[in-house]
C-alpha cells in the first residue's frame, strides 16, 4: 500500500514520466527467457497472422551497450557517444535528424532528436518513440539509466531490424530517438520541458508532417523484469484499446493494464497536436519505486523477456493499425 501510496503522491504533484517499481526480486517475470523471437504461436487464433519476431538477446546487448556510456546527459561527452551508437546502427536507412539548442537557466546545451523512417504501401505514418538521455545535467544525481532510457532505445533498434529491408506492407513507420526528455521540469508544459519532443512536435506541425501521423507510441521504461504496464488514462482510448488487443492475441495481457494512472510523458506534445498517441510505460519499478532515477537503476534489474513481450506488442499493434 505504501507503494500505492507514493503513486497516488506522484500523480498529484503530476510528476513526470519515466518509472517506478515493483519487487523485481519477487517477480515471476524476472526469471524470463532470454530465448530470441519466441512468442508462443499457439496463443494466436488459427485465422491470424504469425507474431511479430523480436530477438530479444539481441535487444538485451544493445542496453548493455548503452549502458556502457555511463550516464548519459545532454551536452556530454556520453551523451555524444550514445548518438553515435544509434546512428552506427542506422547506416543505410533513411535518417532524419532534428538538431537544435536549449537555453535553460543554467546554460546551452545541444539537443539532439534522430528518426529512422521506413517507407510503407500506404499514406501515413505511424510514429514510436523512446527518449535516449539520462540525468538533467548539473541538477540530479547521475544514474546510468537502464530501464530509464537505454531499454526503450534498445528496444527501438531491434525494431529497426525487424523494420529494414523490404517495403513495409502497410503505413511507413518512423522511429524517433529523442533527446533532453529528462530536462523536466514541473508542470510538464514548463519551458524547461521535455524539449525534444515538443521541438519536434512543433516542427513536424509547421512542415505538415503532423497531418499524416496515425499514432505515436512512446515507449518508457519497458525493461524492468516485473513487467507491468500501466493504463495511461492521458493516451488515447482507442489506441489502449489496439494495444491490449495486441497483448491479448500474443497472450501477454497479464502484463497489461492492472492499474490505471495519468501519465505524463513525451506523448503529450503530440496528444496535445490530435495525434493518436500511447504511453508503453511501467511506471513501477523497485519497491517504493527505489530504482528509478537511482544508481540503481543497473542491468540487473531488467529481463530480455519483457523487451520481447512489448517489443512484439508494439509491432503487432502496428499490424492492427494497419487493419483498420
Ligand atoms: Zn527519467
Amino acid at each position: 500500500m505504501r507503494t500505492r501510496k507514493l503513486f497516488f503522491l506522484v500523480f498529484v504533484l503530476a510528476l513526470f514520466a519515466c518509472s517506478k517499481g515493483k519487487n523485481a526480486a519477487a517477480s515471476s517475470a524476472g526469471a524470463a527467457s532470454t530465448s530470441a523471437a519466441s512468442t508462443d504461436a499457439s496463443n494466436l487464433p488459427p485465422d491470424s497472422v504469425p507474431a511479430p519476431t523480436f530477438n530479444a538477446n539481441r535487444a538485451m546487448q544493445y542496453v548493455k551497450e548503452i549502458v556502457s556510456f555511463g550516464p548519459r546527459p545532454i551536452g556530454s561527452e556520453n551523451h555524444k557517444k550514445v548518438e553515435n551508437y544509434i546512428l552506427s546502427h542506422l547506416k543505410g536507412d533513411d535518417v532524419e535528424q532534428d538538431s537544435f539548442n536549449v537555453h535553460p537557466t543554467e546554460g546551452t546545451f545541444p539537443v539532439h532528436n534522430i528518426i529512422a523512417k521506413f517507407p510503407g504501401t500506404r499514406n501515413g505514418i505511424i510514429v514510436i518513440a523512446s527518449h535516449y538521455d539520462t540525468n538533467w545535467p548539473l541538477r540530479n544525481t547521475s544514474y546510468i539509466g537502464a530501464n530509464d532510457g537505454a531499454s526503450s532505445s534498445a528496444l527501438l533498434l531491434e525494431i529497426a531490424n525487424q523494420l529494414r529491408g523490404n517495403k513495409l506492407d502497410g503505413y511507413s513507420v518512423w522511429l524517433l530517438w529523442d533527446d533532453a526528455e529528462e530536462s523536466m521540469k514541473l508542470p510538464w508544459d514548463d519551458p524547461e520541458s521535455l524539449y525534444g519532443v515538443r521541438h519536434l512536435a512543433q516542427k513536424w506541425q509547421d512542415d505538415g508532417t503532423l497531418k499524416k501521423i496515425k499514432a505515436f507510441i512512446l515507449e518508457d521504461m519497458v525493461g524492468d523484469a516485473d513487467l507491468n504496464i500501466e493504463h495511461d488514462t492521458n493516451s488515447t482510448p482507442w489506441l489502449e484499446d489496439l494495444i491490449f488487443k495486441a497483448a491479448t492475441r500474443l497472450g501477454y495481457q497479464s502484463h497489461f493494464f492492472a492499474r490505471s494512472m495519468a501519465v505524463t510523458d513525451d506523448h503529450m506534445a503530440f496528444l496535445q497536436r490530435g495525434v493518436p498517441s500511447a504511453d508503453l510505460i511501467d511506471f513501477d519499478y523497485g519497491y517504493n519505486d527505489v530504482f528509478w532515477h537511482t544508481t540503481d537503476d543497473t542491468v540487473d534489474k531488467l529481463s530480455p523477456k519483457s523487451l520481447e513481450i512489448v517489443g512484439t506488442v508494439t509491432l503487432d499493434t502496428v499490424h492492427l493499425l494497419n487493419q483498420r
